[in-house]
């Protein structure tokens, strides 16, 4: 089983993953957690080259081949030997956050990304958590977090709302693959629905 999970900066997604991924654990399952950019150690390199320094140092165009070429890495040499093996794969982020980021971020690159993510990823994940949150409260959560080497946390408050847009016009359209949380609510409380709805789709 794929499982990925998607939301704004400070949505709680990355606690969420590991909670499930804790959850499956103690159940006995085999459990890779992993997250994007990044999960292998060539991906790892090129999340530094996006995330790091100076944030006008890639076109926008650059930055999706980059996030596409990590994305490639993490799914060759990680997760699809994972699920060969009969292992649960539980990533924080996949392709959907680069169909929002890199797709609507700067300008419009959505065909692109489609068309990208054709060519080169072509795997959806089999389940995918959006946890959903009020962009005032994941910008503070995310500023909160801090000492990260992180660049796009700088996002203001709008940016923030129409990334959430975004996200929950993806969860419309696939509705069989997303499960919409609301993210606002206490971390155990949370942790538990997405733990149901994981035990659901194992069954
Ligand atoms: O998930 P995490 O918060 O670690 O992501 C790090 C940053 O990378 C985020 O601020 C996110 O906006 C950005 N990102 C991106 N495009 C992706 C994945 C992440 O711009 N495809």
């Amino acid at each position: 089983l794929f499982i990925s999970f998607e939301g704004i900066d400070g949505s709680g997604k990355s606690t969420q993953a590991r909670l499930l991924a804790d959850h499956l654990r103690a159940m006995g399952h085999d459990v890779v957690l992993t997250r994007e950019p990044g999960g292998s150690p060539g991906a790892e390199e090129i999340r530094a080259l996006v995330l790091q320094g100076d944030p006008d140092r890639w076109s926008a165009e650059t930055e999706l081949l980059l996030f596409t070429a990590a994305r490639r890495d993490h799914l060759e040499r990680l997760i699809r030997p994972a699920l060969a093996e009969g292992k649960i794969v539980i990533t924080d982020r996949f392709a959907d956050s680069s169909r929002i980021y890199q797709g609507t971020r700067s300008g419009d690159l959505r065909d692109t990304v489609d068309k990208l993510h054709e060519l080169m990823i072509g795997q959806e994940p089999d389940l995918t958590f959006l946890i959903d949150m009020d962009p005032e409260t994941g910008l503070a959560r995310a500023k909160g977090r801090g000492g990260d080497e992180e660049r796009f946390e700088d996002f203001g408050a709008d940016l923030q709302k129409l990334m959430r847009k975004g996200f929950l016009a993806l969860a419309e359209r696939a509705p069989d693959r997303f499960r919409v949380i609301d993210g606002g609510r206490d971390m155990v409380t949370v942790a538990s629905e997405v733990a149901k709805l994981a035990e659901d789709a194992l069954t």
